[in-house]
């Protein structure tokens, strides 16, 4: 048995609807710019580029009902995406043959400090000060892909204290699940355990402490947080 200096950190996992096993998670990858208006509302022309992706880490998501407003912001966005969950990993996976990689679906927010992150596009610094904070990746229990054979035109929508702030379905992502994880896999190694938040549509927007963010993508488990 392995001697460690310390206790290793807990396996982060998520809890799959309908079962008593969970997904063990490995790594999280976000796109940018994945749905043309919110393209568009962030001041970038949706046309003429292709997906990027940048990293939370495992233990940023939150699988709790509160989250907690974190520090150092003063102007922190909602983003809901819907999440891909990986279940056999591959490299440079052809977007045909993708789906068969896809293990099941969450809905999910992006939490963002907007601020800190105009400040580092415009400084060209990294981002993870803007989205890889403590709790930035709220998550709703999975469901098996099986079990949400519409996920392709599923609507996707963000209430906050019961007024729509973001509306679309999952057919107007510009690049659609399986060119995600086909442009993902030419970059790095997926394995299974991978989640893949595939972008959020326009009306992103700021929260404070007492609304109540209640997040859907049709089919799928709901996520319901208090910001706190
Ligand atoms: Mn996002």
């Amino acid at each position: 048995m392995t001697e460690f200096c310390f206790p290793p950190a807990p396996q982060v996992s998520l809890p799959v609807a309908g079962t008593a096993a969970r997904f063990p998670v490995r790594r999280v990858y976000c796109v940018g710019r994945n749905y043309a208006e919110h393209a568009r509302e962030m001041g970038h022309d949706p046309d003429r580029e292709p997906p990027f992706f940048f990293q939370k880490n495992p233990d940023n998501l939150l699988t709790g009902a509160r989250f907690p407003y974190p520090p150092e912001t003063q102007d922190l966005h909602h983003e809901i995406e819907l999440a891909v969950l990986i279940g056999r990993g591959g490299q440079d996976i052809a977007a045909d043959a993708a789906m068969a990689h896809v293990f099941g679906y969450a809905t999910a927010l992006d939490m963002t400090r907007r601020d800190l992150q105009a400040q580092a596009k415009k400084a060209g610094r990294p981002w993870e000060a803007a989205k890889a904070f403590e709790h930035s990746a709220p998550i709703a229990p999975a469901l098996r892909a099986a079990e949400a054979p519409g996920i392709a035109t599923a609507a996707i929508r963000l209430t906050v204290n019961g007024t729509v702030r973001q509306e679309a379905t999952i057919a107007d992502l510009i690049w659609p699940i399986p060119e995600v994880i086909a442009h993902l896999s030419r970059l790095f190694v997926l394995a299974p355990g991978d989640v893949i938040l595939t972008g959020t549509p326009a009306g992103v927007a700021a929260v404070t402490r007492g609304d109540r963010l209640d997040a859907r993508v049709e089919g799928l488990p709901p996520l319901d947080v208090e910001v706190v």
